[in-house]
């Protein structure tokens, strides 16, 4: 787990306005920071900058006590949990899980008792020999976590995960994924459009309009000082 640290962050497409323009953000250690605004403001920008699928301008990337504007996004030991989760149709929950360790060439041994460890803690022990098609949309974002939690990624990074779903599935979802958050004390990233979302499911929230960070508060905050 880590740290991560943004300092003077800027993005610049062509030579319109920044995308990002100037963004400074703090986020520490196991702490689940939200990015919201509307479309347009840059969230999934700055989010692809900390992952590393988006070149940095100018500015200071920080994850841990590690500058990372020039490494790849395989080298900053992170963990995007994609919207449509990535998993392979074709393998068990448990080979799922398994896939970045076997990547990795760790033993059976090491597989089996993180596997386990796993499936435990995000509450999937009795699924391991399903496939994801019949698992639920729950489960199946469980499965993506734990993928995560093998690697001993230092963050997770959400883009939008609930904006497929119904009000309320999407609703269940949010409870669990703050509730995983709390009990994994995983440093978290979290893109949303959706105020609801914003305002119940991080320790704070980072609100951008048009790339310039506008405030940056916990929602008990915000929702005294709009
Ligand atoms: P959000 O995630 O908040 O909807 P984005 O980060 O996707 O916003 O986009 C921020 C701004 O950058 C928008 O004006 C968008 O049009 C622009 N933008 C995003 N990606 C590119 C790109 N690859 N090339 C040029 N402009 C882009
Ligand atoms: P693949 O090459 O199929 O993506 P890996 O899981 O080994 O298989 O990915 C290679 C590297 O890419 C990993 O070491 C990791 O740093 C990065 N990576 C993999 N999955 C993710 C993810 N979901 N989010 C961010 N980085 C990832």
């Amino acid at each position: 787990m880590a740290s991560i640290s943004m300092k003077n962050i800027v993005k610049q497409y062509g030579d319109g306005f920044p995308a990002v323009n100037d963004v400074s953000i703090d986020i520490a250690d196991g702490e689940f920071m939200i990015l919201v605004g509307p479309s347009g403001c840059g969230k999934s920008t700055l989010l692809r900058m900390i992952v590393g699928l988006e070149d940095i301008t100018s500015g200071d990337m920080m994850i841990g006590d590690r500058r990372v504007n020039d490494l790849a996004p395989r080298d900053r030991n992170l963990a995007m949990v994609f919207q449509n989760y990535a998993l392979y149709p074709h393998l068990t929950v448990y080979e799922n899980i398994a896939f970045p360790l076997r990547l990795a060439g760790a033993s059976d041994d090491e597989i089996d008792r993180k596997v386990k460890g796993a499936s435990e803690t995000l509450e999937l022990d009795e699924h391991l020999q399903r496939k994801p098609g019949n698992l639920s949309g729950g489960q199946r974002q469980r499965v993506a976590m734990g993928r995560a939690i093998v690697r001993d990624a230092d963050a997770f990074l959400f883009d939008e995960p609930l904006s497929n779903l119904d009000a309320k599935l999407r609703g269940q979802m949010r409870t669990e994924i703050a509730r995983l958050q709390k009990r994994l004390g995983i440093t978290t990233v979290y893109v949303t459009h959706d105020q609801t979302e914003a305002m119940t499911l991080g320790d704070r929230v980072a609100v951008l309009k048009r790339g310039i960070l506008q405030q940056l508060a916990t929602p008990r905050e915000l929702y005294e000082n709009p």
